[in-house]
Parts: structure tokens; sequence; C-alpha cells
């Protein structure tokens, strides 16, 4: 357990080095491992305890049976309890977004259904952004009802403060005294790149929760973070991500994660465990990997997407761009970029002159960019956000929310910025 072997030394590396600097060593003690200086993988469903009275020890923590005492740390049990490849990524994790705790999980959807069902009740309301990502759409749509919570929508580009989102709530015939759980938010969001101010969030539940329970604040952050914006930094509670997309950043692995203060994530974890939705130890083997990595490829993409941006923004043939690096001054959501985020990412959408069948022309003429979805790996991927990623979303939400049928979502990868321009280009004269 990192825990029990984190050192006052290794603790006080964190205070002394930035995250990229830590991500090959810490949390890892080599002599608990033969010597090696990577961390093996853990690839064992179960742990061997030394006596009876050891396993009934740490069962009574993880079951939370008894608080810790002051010397006792939470022992290796089960690997869907935990297992130290994902405890070790936790804490290397938890360091980018400055979190005193996470949760990894097996995909990001887990991350986000296994956080929602944690924290809320029958008869709860969570409020959420438009546009999000279809799979979160349909969690909160049509799983969520299910158990009796209701989800209301807000639209992240209408919103310029806490006070509209009360009003939307209100729009909702939501009463004053009904409980908002849980304040949902994707910024920037899949595919618009719509922010969210985290700010004006932040002040909505600390007004809403005057005299009764808090809303807690969640993020999925999975297009900027964990390099470019940090909501805890900024009122959020829980820090969602698909782990799957610039975290993995490989297109080669499933995974989320759920970052915030350990007692926040407290319930998280325990579902968790009984939802079966902790990742395996080979995944957690590949995610430590790609860490080591992480800020190299995500400024390696976000300088590339700026070259790519300004091609589409010229071109031609291109009605649109939604690009978080070309918002300007007098624009609210540019005074907002500049409040919470650092950079403006590689995620790039934009629209085609005309409608699906020019966008599907466009898509069908990639060469080295490939028409797939998902986003965050190495290479650059284009899919079509209305009928694919989105399919789910009705259409009167999509225009709502601005997602077009001539719309395509770019991830832009670590290419030479040049041969991904020349295939766009050649792509948009098919057009
Ligand atoms: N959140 C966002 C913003 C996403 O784009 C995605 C997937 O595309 C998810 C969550 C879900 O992640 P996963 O596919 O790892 O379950």
């Amino acid at each position: 357990m990192p825990r029990k072997r984190l050192s006052e030394a290794s603790l006080r590396l964190k205070q002394a080095f930035h995250p990229e600097s830590l991500m090959m060593t810490y949390a890892y003690k080599p002599e608990l491992s033969e010597g090696a200086l990577k961390v093996p993988i853990f690839q064992t469903s179960t742990f061997v305890f030394k006596t009876a009275e050891e396993g009934k020890a740490f069962f009574e923590i993880a079951y939370g049976l008894r608080k810790k005492g002051e010397t006792e740390s939470a022992g290796l049990i089960y690997s869907r309890i935990n297992n130290p490849d994902l405890e070790i990524l936790e804490e290397r994790l938890a360091l980018w977004d400055g979190a005193e705790a996470c949760a990894v999980f097996n995909t990001g959807m887990a991350a986000i259904a296994t956080t929602l069902m944690a924290l809320v009740h029958p008869g709860d309301i969570v409020l959420y952004s438009t546009p999000l990502y279809g799979g979160t759409d349909h969690l909160l749509k049509h799983v969520l009802p299910v158990f009796g919570v209701r989800a209301v929508p807000f639209r992240a580009a209408a919103c310029a403060g806490a006070e509209d989102l009360t009003a939307a709530l209100a729009a909702a015939g939501v009463a004053a005294t009904d409980h908002v759980s849980v304040l949902l938010v994707e910024t920037p969001a899949n595919p618009t790149n719509a922010l969210v101010d985290l700010a004006a969030c932040a002040e909505f539940a600390e007004r809403r929760g005057a005299g009764g329970r808090r809303p807690l604040v969640l993020v999925d952050n999975t297009f900027l973070g964990p390099l470019w914006q940090q909501p805890l930094r900024h009122g959020a509670d829980i820090v969602l991500y698909s782990a799957t997309k610039y975290i993995g950043g490989h297109s080669d692995l499933l995974a989320g994660a759920a970052l915030g203060a350990r007692a926040v994530l407290e319930p998280v974890r325990a579902l968790r465990t009984f939802f079966g939705t902790l990742a395996d130890p080979w995944t957690g083997w590949l995610l430590m990997r790609s860490l080591e990595t992480l800020k190299l490829r995500m400024t390696s993409a976000m300088k590339n997407a700026r070259y790519v941006a300004d091609f589409l923004a010229a071109h031609e043939k291109v009605e649109r761009v939604y690009y978080l690096g070309h918002l300007r001054d007098g624009d609210p959501q540019y005074a907002v970029y500049r409040r919470q985020c650092s950079g403006p990412g590689a995620m790039v959408s934009f629209e085609v002159k005309g409608g699906e069948p020019d966008a599907f022309r466009f898509l069908n003429a990639l060469r080295l960019v490939k028409l797939a979805v998902s986003l965050g790996g190495t290479e650059s991927l284009a899919e079509h956000p209305y009928s694919m990623t989105h399919a789910d979303v009705s259409p009167e939400a999509k225009r709502a929310a601005g997602i077009s049928d001539r719309m395509i979502r770019l991830s832009v990868g670590i290419e030479h910025p040049d041969d991904t321009i020349a295939d766009l280009s050649q792509a948009l004269s098919q057009v």
C-alpha cells in the first residue's frame, strides 16, 4: 500500500518538485519490490494475509467497520478493493490536480456513474451543463430517473453567473426546498468547447447550500486536464476523467478517475468496491507508463492544434471553428478561459460548409487522420458528433447545444502539423 509505504522523505518530494518530475518515482519504494526501478505489475486477484487477525483487521478498515488506528494502515486484500499498481497510480495522478485523494476506475463512464450513484438519492436533483459527452447525457436522462433522480440541464455557453443556474432550476419547476445534490459540468464541453465558469458553480453551490446541504460541484475535466485546467483550485469538489483520453494517451486502454478531498471521495470509493468498477492492475501499470510522458504529449498536441485551428479558420470550405485558442477579448467565454484555463488544449471542432453529406465526404477522404471516436491519443482522430458520439442525444437537444450535422470533432495528435494540415486540406477539397 503506498500510503503505508510513503515515507516522510517522499511526502517532502511532493512539496519540493513539479508533478512531471515525480511521475517516474513518486509513491514507490524499490526495496519493497526486489529493488526493481519500475513498479512491477501486481497481476494478482488476491493477497495473502500473514495471520487471520490481520485479515480481520484489514476488512474492518476497508469496510469502515471501525476507524483506523494511529499506526495502522489499510492492508492489501483483493484487487477489486485495492492493488499496489492502482494505489501508486492514484498517488501520482492526484499530484497534477493538487488533490488529496484519487480513485481510479475501469472506464470514464464507470468513474462518472459510480460517483453519481454514490452521491444522489431518490428525490434529488442533478443540475448539469449541456452539451456533454453522449454517454453521460444518456446516464442523466435515462438511467438516473429510474432511481428517482431528476436531471435538469442548463446551457454552458449561456451561463453568465450563479444566478443563471438558479434560473435554470426555477424554469424547470424545481422548488427552493428541493435538494440539488450535484452540479455536474463538463468544461470545455464535448464537442463544442463551450466553457462553464467554475467560480459561478462554486458560488451557486454555496448559495443553494446556505442553511442546508450544499450541492457538490463535479467537473468532467477530460478535455483540458490535468495539465491545462485544475478545477479543484476553482472551487470544484470532485474532478472526473475519462483516463482513456489524454491520461492514457495512446488509444490502447480504457480507464477513468475521480479526484477530490479524501472525505468527499470516501462514499465513491466504497461504492466502487461493490460495483466492481476499479481498474485492473495491467491498466494501472499502463497508466503509470503514460503519466511519465503526459506533459510532453499534451504540450506537443496543443502546439499542433493551434496550427490546425488557424488553418481551418482560414479555409474557404470551413464555416466556423470551435477552438479555445481563438477566443478573444470581449467574449464572456474568453474571460472564463483566462480565469480557469492555462492553455487551449488540442480539441478543435469545426463546421464544413453544407450539411451531413459534405461532412461525410470530408471524413471519408481522410488518409493520415483516422475516422474514429475517442480523443486525446498520440494520433489525430476525426468524428461526426451528430451521428456518432452524440447519436443518442435528441435532435432538439443537439440543436439547442449547438451540435450541427455539419460539425466535425478533431482530436489533434502529435504528428508533424504540416502532415496533419496536408491531410485535412486534401479532405476539404472533397467537400
Ligand atoms: N467524458 C468525456 C468528456 C468523454 O469524451 C468520454 C468519452 O468519450 C467520457 C467521459 C467517457 O469515458 P470512457 O469512454 O472512458 O468511459
